[in-house]
């Protein structure tokens, strides 16, 4: 059992690449009516169309006077207040005609006739008159009817996923329920002869496991199911019925086993369900033993199951989610497989590595605006969850680079 899959370590660029292109293969499952908030963080099923224009009239944006702009050729000048709008009124049948004005606020229907709102700053009223004194041009303080969305048009596509932009959007269409994707079934197998569960007392030489935990976390913020498997231990018969279990669901993520010890059998036992690698490591850190590619749960299964075998280490656990599992997730869940969004930030300190890997270190982000600064947070390496407690970032050092100088802007992918 000391057989380990064809070696296929790629650059991280490369295993990326792998990812994405497979993602796009995939679909989501069977789809259900949610109402609008439980749609959250989840994906659209369907499109999401104007149900009338956006804005439904020409809508004021200030509180003030809607005028013709024409009117105020000649500062100050002095119109006939001939009524007010409220939001949700309207100045009933009647046309602003020249030389009048007609008290607004915002968000009311600006009256027919008028072009223009002028600031409530810029006049005085009179009684039954309002002196301007400022001009404004045709269309100001106005957003024209339809001119946000016109009646049909296309809001939210099929494959959005609902974030709180998006959920008001629904509601401004009047969409109490929404169609959605069903949440993909995600197995999580932690693996190793030391890991016990949480709620376990452990032996001196025993580890309780925390990826479940963590990767659950991690599935559910991306709007998938979690199915925690038992852990299993370093044994490959007991293993083998685990991952048969594994892959019977939509996408299998096992933790642990995949470096190259005598007693790292998920490979191995991946083999014997004829898996196919599609990568056995990538030039990472933390991370570099990560395996990628699909199964079939029994010989001759009509379908392939993708899985991924997760370092052991928790932060390798948790960096290689965030950068492999996530597009193959978000296609399951109907939505594209997605870009890595990196930010730059300007470095704390001197940064010293060694070439050759992609790294993404724990680091914090602190400041704000044009103060925004990266550091990287102490850690003892992959195993140091703490320290991955204390970050908000990871700082990512590039291949070629030895050293990153203090002052430098770099890049930085949020967590
Ligand atoms: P492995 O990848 O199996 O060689 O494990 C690497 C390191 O990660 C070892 O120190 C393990 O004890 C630790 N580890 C493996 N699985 C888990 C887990 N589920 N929870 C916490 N630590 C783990
Ligand atoms: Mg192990």
């Amino acid at each position: 059992m000391t057989v380990h899959a064809q070696s296929a370590i790629l650059a991280f660029c490369d295993a990326r690449r792998v990812v994405e292109q497979q993602a796009f293969t995939l679909h989501p499952g069977r789809t259900e009516l949610a109402p609008l908030l439980r749609s959250r963080g989840r994906v659209l099923a369907e499109d999401i169309v104007a149900d009338r224009d956006f804005p439904p009239f020409p809508r004021a944006t200030r509180d003030g006077y809607a005028v013709h702009s024409a009117d105020l050729a000649a500062l100050p000048a002095k119109l006939t207040v001939i009524g007010e709008v409220r939001a949700g009124s309207i100045l009933d049948g009647r046309t602003l005609g020249r030389g009048e004005a007609a008290e607004i606020m915002t968000g009311a229907p600006v009256p027919e006739g008028a072009d223009a709102v002028v600031m409530v700053e810029y006049t005085a009223r009179q009684g039954a008159s309002v002196e301007i004194q400022r001009a404004v041009a045709a269309g100001e303080n106005i957003v024209p009817t339809g001119s946000e969305a016109r009646a049909g048009q296309l809001l939210l596509p099929r494959g959005t996923r609902m974030g709180f932009a998006e959920i008001a959007v629904a509601a401004g269409v009047g969409k109490a329920q929404v169609s959605i994707y069903s949440s993909p079934r995600v197995g999580i197998l932690s693996t190793g002869d030391e890991i016990v569960d949480v709620d376990a007392h452990p032996g001196p030489s025993q580890i309780r496991n925390s990826n479940s935990y963590s990767l659950s976390a991690q599935v559910e913020a991306a709007g998938a199911e979690p199915v925690r498997l038992p852990i299993a231990p370093d044994d490959p018969v007991v293993l083998k019925h685990l991952i048969e279990e594994g892959l019977e669901l939509d996408l299998l993520l096992l933790t642990g086993g995949v470096s190259m010890g005598k007693y790292d059998l998920v490979e191995p036992v991946l083999a014997e369900f004829g898996a196919e690698f599609l990568f056995t490591g990538a030039q990472i850190q933390p991370g570099r033993p990560v395996v990628f590619g699909r199964a079939r749960c029994k010989p001759g299964a009509g379908s392939t199951t993708y899985f991924f075998g997760l370092p052991g280490n928790p932060v390798s656990t948790m960096v290689t989610f965030e950068i492999f599992v996530r597009p193959v997730l978000n296609a399951l869940c109907g939505a594209p497989p997605g870009k890595l969004r990196f930010l730059t930030a300007r470095l704390g300190s001197e940064v010293r590595t060694k070439t050759g890997l992609t790294r993404f270190l724990p680091a914090q982000l602190s400041g704000e605006f044009d103060r925004t600064e990266v550091d990287l947070v102490r850690w003892q390496g992959s195993g140091d969850v703490a320290a991955m407690a204390r970050a908000n970032c990871f700082l990512v050092v590039p291949p070629d680079r030895e050293q990153l100088p203090a002052g430098e802007m770099v890049s930085v992918l949020l967590r």
